[in-house]
């Protein structure tokens, strides 16, 4: 009776053997060499320690683990899952340069948005004509002042006939006369001018060549002519300028403030038909068909502003400039008479 139990155990031991398990050391590995109830017995107690491990992670780890707790979950087991997976286990390196650059992007961000705003802020300044405001604020003087230089500025559209009557107020006034447009001109055609190409092309486009442009030649010519004179004296007509509200603004706040406007009124067909009179002998690159359209265009929307401007401030002279030319000098004469005094 005794020897039964041994002689069992004897034959299991050799059962196991000849199944290849290893009885003694590492942990027995259920193969499918093994016995069946040994097996039986190996998922069991794979199965209660894997319930153990995962009453204590997530359901997520749960399933991982089950998934896998067939043969090949040996190695699963011996390597806790927690310490793969999840915050239990040793925590990884800093990742020092990853978090320095996401300290440092809001404030990157903020600066260059404070940046970007400021330079926005500068640009669109330099583009707007000055205000009341910032012209009292401002410490610019004129140039030259009103005591000694009379300026009347002298507009009307395209082919109204400024420059003749100009040449008529010379010869009997002793005005100096500039004309805005032979002074770019001459400019364009002054050898080694950086404006030479932009003054062409604003010229035969009918637009308005930058302001300081025209600005810095007008006051230029200003000062040469009063620095020939004696007593530092002088008046100016200041013809086909200012163009644009910018330019009107900017001249009086820098160079000299404008006595008064002296306005020839022409219909758009009178001026055409004198343009292109002119255009057969003048050479103007702006004397044709296309640049008159584009000239029209511009006087009426960004110059009619700037008389309408001083009209509202009861500076403006007007005259009818369709009759014939002595018909309008005499005219002009009577007006400014009337406005200057009788020995303008
Ligand atoms: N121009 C300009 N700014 C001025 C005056 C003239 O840009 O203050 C340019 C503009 O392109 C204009 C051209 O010069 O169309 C010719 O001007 P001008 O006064 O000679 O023409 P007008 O009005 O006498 O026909
Ligand atoms: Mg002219």
């Amino acid at each position: 009776m005794s020897t039964t139990p041994a002689v069992s155990a004897r034959q299991a031991w050799r059962q196991l053997m000849r199944a290849g398990a290893r009885v003694s050391g590492g942990p027995t590995l259920p193969t499918r060499q093994q016995p069946q109830h040994q097996l039986r017995q190996c998922q069991a107690a794979f199965a209660r320690q894997a319930s153990s491990l995962a009453a204590s992670t997530s359901r997520r780890a749960t399933a991982r683990f089950s998934s896998s707790s067939s043969s090949s979950s040996s190695s699963v087991l011996r390597q806790p899952l927690a310490r793969r997976t999840y915050s239990s286990g040793p925590k990884p390196p800093p990742r020092t340069s990853g978090n320095q650059q996401i300290k440092f992007w809001p404030f990157l961000i903020v600066i260059a948005m404070g940046s970007g705003g400021y330079m926005l802020l500068v640009s669109r300044r330099k583009d707007m004509p000055p205000n009341a405001d910032s012209k009292a604020g401002s410490d610019a003087t004129p140039a030259f002042s009103p005591d000694d230089v009379t300026v009347l500025f002298v507009l009307g559209g395209p082919g109204a006939g400024k420059g003749t009557q100009c040449a008529r107020l010379v010869r009997d006034y002793g005005f100096t006369h500039l004309s805005a447009g032979d002074l770019l001109r001459a400019e364009q055609e002054r050898p080694g001018s950086q404006y030479g190409q932009l003054i062409k092309d604003c010229i035969r486009n009918g637009e308005i060549v930058p302001m300081e442009v025209t600005i810095a030649l007008l006051e230029n010519a200003m000062r040469a002519t009063l620095d020939k004179t004696a007593d530092k004296k002088a008046r100016f007509l200041i013809d086909g300028f200012p163009r644009k509200m910018d330019q009107a603004l900017k001249f009086e706040e820098v160079v000299c403030p404008a006595k008064l406007v002296l306005f020839y009124d022409c219909p758009e067909a009178v001026m055409e038909g004198r343009l292109l009179e002119r255009g057969k002998t003048s050479g103007r690159a702006d004397d044709n068909a296309e640049s008159i359209r584009k000239r029209f265009r511009t006087f009426v929307e960004t110059s009619m502003p700037v008389v309408r401007h001083y009209e509202a401030e009861g500076r403006v002279v007007k005259v009818d400039a369709t009759p014939p030319p002595d018909h309008v000098y005499s005219d002009t004469r009577e007006k400014l008479r009337k406005a200057l005094g009788d020995k303008f």
